[in-house]
């Protein structure tokens, strides 16, 4: 075979998935989800501690598909807790509703006849980007699920920021985002009953905990990829920008989530599990599931400080 031939056909040997070469996996079944994020992990059970090997590769898939799901994973508290130490240290955030009163775990929930609007938020976003160390990925089980609808939507904002012109890019590298998470309860105490959310009613974390400055693009810790890192839900401006100058270019980045070959969609099932990363994804919840039960529980993994 010639060297072209021969070029050629590793190219179209290799399976390029999430933007990157696909890993190999040996130990674990790994089925990606669409060509843009996500797969699904088979023949691994969570209620027994995992074997090393396994759990390289869970956290492999992790790395490069964002956002990984198992299904059938009926587990306990204790066991969703151990699953999600492996991923880092647990958080508490100001916003989030506990599940059954335990701090390390949220719920978001939607009884059958409640509003859909009581969970936020309809559009893409990134969670809880205000606090100084935002999340670095969430664990989350579906113990109720829609029959149909409920879906959760992710968008891959690596491949987001590499289809931007360099020029873009360029502008986008020297910049930082206030994000602020300070007027979200005043805020929802103004709506109409029916409109508000559902969120927590008292927390310890101070006033001044609650906005930060963060790079627009951050980087991965350990690969360096850079992502986007620009989302509407808490945007108070760019820094240095007023908010009326901020609002085109925000708008403008707002829309990148919701080009289609970007995305994933994750279909619950009770007891559905997945960890998305919510440092280089961007998720919006799917509200078509009228008159449908929807509860999905979680815990919350700390990130590190975004990296510009
Ligand atoms: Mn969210």
């Amino acid at each position: 075979m010639s060297v072209e031939a021969k070029a050629l056909q590793t190219v179209s040997d290799q399976i390029v998935v999430a933007g990157r070469p696909m890993p190999q996996f040996h130990h674990i079944g790994v089925e990606p989800l669409t060509g843009a994020c996500g797969c699904e992990i088979t023949g691994v059970d969570l209620r027994q501690p995992l074997k090393p090997e396994v759990l390289d590769e869970i956290m492999t898939a992790f790395e490069h598909f964002l956002v990984i799901m198992l299904r059938d994973q009926n587990l306990s508290i204790e066991q969703h807790k151990a699953f999600s130490h492996y991923f880092g240290e647990l958080m508490e955030l100001p916003q989030a509703p506990l599940y059954a009163g335990d701090r390390e775990m949220q719920e978001v929930r939607r009884e059958a006849h409640e509003p859909v609007s009581v969970v936020p938020f309809t559009k893409f976003h990134t969670d809880s980007p205000f606090l100084e160390r935002p999340p670095k990925c969430m664990v989350m089980r579906a113990i109720d699920a829609p029959r149909y609808g409920g879906d959760t939507a992710f968008a891959n904002m690596y491949i987001a920021y590499e289809d931007l012109s360099d020029g873009m890019k360029k502008v986008l590298d020297n910049l930082r985002v206030v994000y602020s998470g300070r007027d979200i309860w005043s805020k929802n105490a103004k709506l109409d009953e029916g409109r508000r959310l559902r969120l927590r009613e008292s927390h310890d974390f101070r006033e001044d905990q609650l906005e930060n400055a963060h790079p627009a693009v951050r980087r991965h810790p350990r690969t360096g990829r850079k992502a986007l890192f620009v989302t509407p839900t808490y945007f108070k401006r760019f820094d240095g920008w007023s908010e009326a100058d901020s609002r085109p270019l925000l708008e403008y980045l707002a829309h990148m989530p919701h080009k289609l070959q970007y995305q994933c969609r994750i279909r619950w099932k009770p007891n559905t599990l997945i960890v998305w990363d919510n440092r280089f994804l961007q998720h919006c919840g799917i509200h078509d599931y009228e008159n449908e039960r929807r509860h999905l529980i979680r815990t919350t993994v700390i990130g590190e400080r975004p990296l510009g």
